[in-house]
C-alpha cells in the first residue's frame, strides 16, 4: 500500500493548536499563513509519497553495501536525493541569506515528518545535515559558513555529526580523537569514529564531518572537547574541491533496522592525519555540539511519530480488508472484516492517538521555537525557549519510546502476517528501535528532563506548565460537553500525578539522587503522555468550536473521539507512573549488585 502524508492532521494542529497565525505574525514569518503551508506540505507530500516512499521497502531489502572504502547506497537513493536537493527541501528551515528559504520550524517539522515516514533510511542524511548546518550557523565563522553552508543547502554536499567512539558513547568526556594544532591555523585529526551515519555514500560530492576531539594538551572530560570541520575533500577557498583528505570508512555495520542508512566506521589519520578546521573556540566543542544535538534530537522524535503514521496507515488499511470471525455484537450475519472487532479497533485507536499526541506536542514545540528566536519581546523569547527545552527530550524521548508500541500495534493488526517480512509492517518496528537509542538514549534524554529542566530551576517551568494545564481544564469546564467534561476529569488527574511527581524530584534529585533517578525514565514518560495528551484535550475543544461553525465535521468528529480516547486510555496510564516513582524507588535499589 502507499503512503499517504497526513496532511489535514498537521494543518489542523498548527492552525488550531500551535497557532500559526501568531507565528505569522514573527518577523521573517511574514509569509508563513495557513495558505503557503498547505502549499508547501501538499508539494512535499508530492515527492514523497511517488518518490521517496517506494524506496523504503527497496532499502531494507537491499541496504546500503561497502567497497574498497566506498558505499554505494541503495539503487534509487541517489537520483531520490537529487529531486529532493532541486526541489530546495534541504534548504527550507534554513536562512534565506545562505540559500535557504527561511520558513519557520513550524511548518518545517511537518515536511521533516513527512520525509521520515517515506523513507526512514533516507531521511537521516538529510536530517543530520541539517543539524551540520545549524551547527555552523550558531559556532562557525563567517568565512566557514559562507564556504560551508551554502552547498549543504543546495545538496550537493552533506554534513555528518562525529560523536561516538568504540570507549565513549553516551559518556562523551571518554572521547580520545586527537587534534595537534598546524602552523597554519588547521589542526590534524587522528583517531576511530563508530557509527557515524552516512559517514561514507554517494549521493552527494563531498561529505562534510563535524568532528568531536581534544587537542593537544586539553584538559581531561568534556572541557577538552572541541568541534572541527573535516571535510571529506578538501575545500579551495573559492568554494571548488581539491585534495582526498585522510578520514577513510573503513566498514559499515548490519543491523536491525534502517538498512539502508550506512552506519559508518571512520578512520581519521592513518596516513598523515586528517587535516580539520576548529569551529568557535577550543574545548568548547561540547556546547557546540548540544546545539546540533538539540536540533537532531526534536527531529529523532519526529521520526517517532514518523514511523507511527506510517505503521497506523497500513494497519488501518489491513483491518478494513481482512475478513476473520463475526463480531462479537452480531452485525455482520458471517465473518467481518476484522475492523468490526472490538480490541482491533482499540489497537488501532491507541495507535492513532497516540500519533497525533505526539504529533500536536511537537507541533506546538516547534511554534515555541519559533517565538524563541524570532519574537521581538525578550521575555516572551526566554518563556518559549524554556517551554521549548523542556519540550524536546520530551519529543524525543517520549514519541521514540511510543513509537515502539505502536509499530509492535501495526504487526499486531496484522496477526500472522504482520511477522512476515513482505507485509512490510515488521520493517516498521524494527526501524523503530534505534530511536530510542541514537541522539541519547530515553535514559539520556531523562537525565536531561530531570537535571537540567527540573531540578536546576527548582521545577518552575514545569510548574508553569502545570499552570496552562489547568487553564486547559477550566476550558473543558466551560464547552460544558460529555466529551469535554469527561477529559477535563483525566486530565486535571494526570496533571496532579504530574505535579506530585515534579514535587518529588526537586525535593530527591540532590538529596537521594537514586530515589529520583531511578524514577527518571517514568518521570519522562509521565511528562510526554501530559503534554500530548493536553494538546489532545485542546484540539477537542478546537475541533467542537469548529464543528459549530459548520466546519469539515466527519474530520472534527473523529479528532473529538480520538482526544476522548487519548484521554480515558492512555492519559490514564500517568497515575501508575506516579505511583512507581514516588511509592516504588526502594525497590529499584532494593536488590544487591551482585543477585542480578
Ligand atoms: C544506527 C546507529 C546510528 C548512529 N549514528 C550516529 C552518528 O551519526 N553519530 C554519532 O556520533 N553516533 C551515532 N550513533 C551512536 C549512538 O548515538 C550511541 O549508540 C548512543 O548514544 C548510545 O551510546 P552507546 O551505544 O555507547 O551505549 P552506552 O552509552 O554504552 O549505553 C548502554 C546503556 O546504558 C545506559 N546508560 C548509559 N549511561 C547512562 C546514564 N548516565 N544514565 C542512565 N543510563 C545510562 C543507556 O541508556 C543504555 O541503555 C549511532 C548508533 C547507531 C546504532
Amino acid at each position: 500500500m502507499t503512503f499517504k502524508a497526513p496532511v489535514k492532521d498537521m494543518l489542523f494542529a498548527m492552525q488550531h493548536l500551535a497557532r500559526l497565525d501568531q507565528v505569522a505574525q514573527l518577523p521573517g514569518f511574514e509569509e508563513a499563513n495557513l495558505e503557503t503551508a498547505q502549499a508547501v506540505l501538499q508539494e512535499c507530500a508530492r515527492l514523497n509519497e511517488e518518490v521517496v516512499a517506494p524506496l523504503n521497502w527497496e532499502g531494507d531489502k537491499q541496504p546500503s553495501w561497502w567497497q574498497d572504502g566506498n558505499v554505494i547506497t541503495t539503487p534509487g537513493f541517489k537520483e531520490a536525493f537529487r529531486e529532493y536537493a532541486e526541489g530546495g527541501w534541504q534548504g527550507l528551515q534554513h536562512p534565506v541569506t545562505f540559500g535557504g528559504q527561511g520558513l519557520p520550524k513550524t511548518i518545517g517539522a511537518a515536511c521533516t515528518e513527512i520525509l521520515n515516514a517515506a523513507n526512514l533510511s533516507f531521511a537521516l542524511c538529510p536530517l543530520l545535515t541539517d543539524g551540520a548546518i545549524e551547527a555552523l550557523l550558531t559556532a562557525g565563522s563567517e568565512a566557514q559558513k559562507r564556504l560551508y553552508i551554502p552547498p549543504m543547502i543546495e545538496g550537493r554536499w552533506t554534513g555528518t555529526m562525529n560523536l561516538t567512539e568504540p570507549q565513549a558513547g553516551s559518556d562523551l568526556s571518554l572521547v580520545r580523537t586527537r587534534a595537534e594544532p598546524q602552523p597554519d591555523g588547521s589542526y590534524k585529526l587522528f583517531g576511530t569514529k563508530i557509527f557515524i551515519t552516512y559517514g561514507e555514500h554517494d549521493m552527494a560530492e563531498n561529505i562534510v564531518h563535524l568532528v568531536l576531539a581534544r587537542v593537544t594538551g586539553a584538559p581531561e572530560g568534556v572541557k577538552g572537547i572541541s568541534l572541527f570541520i573535516v571535510p571529506k575533500f578538501l575545500v579551495n577557498p573559492d568554494g571548488s574541491l581539491g585534495a582526498r583528505n585522510d578520514v577513510r570508512c573503513v566498514s559499515i555495520e548490519h543491523k536491525l533496522g534502517i538498512k539502508a542508512s550506512p552506519t559508518c566506521v571512520l578512520q581519521y589519520g592513518d596516513q598523515g592525519g586528517a587535516i580539520g578546521y576548529l569551529v568557535g573556540e577550543e574545548n568548547r566543542g561540547l556546547e557546540y555540539m548540544f546545539i546540533m544535538m538539540n536540533a537532531a534530537r526534536y527531529a529523532v522524535g519526529l521520526q517517532g511519530i514518523a514511523l507511527s503514521e506510517r505503521a497506523y496507515q497500513k494497519a488501518a488499511q489491513y483491518a478494513r480488508e481482512r475478513v476473520q470471525s463475526r463480531p462479537v455484537d452480531g452485525s455482520v450475519a458471517g465473518a467481518a472484516p476484522i475492523i468490526h472487532h472490538p480490541d482491533v479497533r482499540r489497537m488501532l485507536l491507541t495507535m492513532r492517538a497516540l500519533t497525533e499526541g505526539c504529533r500536536a506536542m511537537a507541533t506546538v514545540a516547534a511554534a515555541a521555537y519559533d517565538a524563541a528566536h524570532h519574537h521581538p519581546d525578550a521575555e516572551t523569547r526566554r518563556q518559549n525557549q524554556a517551554f521549548y527545552e523542556f519540550l524536546v527530550p520530551l519529543v524525543k524521548g517520549y514519541s521514540t519510546e511510543v513509537s515502539h508500541e505502536v509499530t509492535s500495534l501495526g504487526v499486531q493488526v496484522h496477526g500472522g502476517m504482520g511477522f512476515i517480512e513482505e507485509t512490510g509492517a515488521a520493517q516498521y518496528y524494527r526501524d523503530a528501535k534505534i530511536l530510542t537509542i541514537y541522539e541519547g538514549t530515553t535514559a539520556i534524554q531523562a537525565n536531561d528532563l530531570l537535571g537540567r529542566k527540573t531540578a536546576r530551576d527548582g521545577g518552575a517551568v514545569a510548574r508553569a506548565i502545570a499552570q496552562q494545564i489547568a487553564a486547559t481544564e477550566a476550558e473543558l469546564a466551560g464547552d460544558g460537553s460529555a466529551d469535554a467534561l469527561a477529559v477535563l476529569v483525566r486530565l486535571q488527574a494526570a496533571r496532579q500525578a504530574f505535579e506530585e511527581v515534579v514535587g518529588f524530584m526537586v525535593a530527591h534529585a540532590k538529596s537521594d539522587p537514586v530515589a529520583a533517578y531511578a524514577g527518571s525514565v517514568p518521570y519522562l514518560m509521565l511528562a510526554g503522555n501530559l503534554v500530548a495528551g493536553w494538546q489532545m484535550a485542546r484540539a477537542l475543544l478546537a475541533a467542537r468550536r469548529a464543528l459549530a461553525a459548520g466546519e469539515d465535521a466527519a474530520f472534527m468528529r473523529a479528532k473529538i473521539a480520538t482526544a476522548r480516547f487519548y484521554a480515558d486510555h492512555i492519559l490514564t496510564r500517568c497515575a501508575g507512573w506516579r505511583d512507581s516513582i514516588v511509592g516504588g524507588h526502594a525497590a529499584v535499589a532494593a536488590m544487591a549488585l551482585e543477585a542480578y
